[in-house]
């Protein structure tokens, strides 16, 4: 029984991580992303259960799933974005 063995070679330590405290999701800060409808959006940012921790402050809908640019060439292009961005258009 397979199974069996493998319930019993997870410890207490698996408890001890589901026990842990972290941050309830009232407290968790908004996404705040731009709307069409010129309000933020209302949703929670996407949550890092590891960490404790906003994985960038937005939610699933609004790019807290990305894991941004990975190559070089990608973060200067997004660095330059940025500045385009906060130029204001
Ligand atoms: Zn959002």
């Amino acid at each position: 029984m397979t199974w069996l063995v493998a319930t019993a070679s997870l410890p207490a330590s698996i408890i001890r991580i589901r026990r842990r405290r972290i941050t309830p999701v009232r407290r968790r800060p908004l996404c705040g992303a731009r709307t069409p409808w010129g309000r933020p959006c209302r949703e929670r940012a996407l949550w890092d259960d590891e960490a404790d921790r906003p994985r960038n402050g937005r939610c699933r809908a609004h790019g807290g799933l990305s894991t941004g640019p990975k190559t070089s060439v990608g973060r200067q292009r997004a660095l330059r974005n940025l500045r385009h961005y906060r130029e204001g258009w």
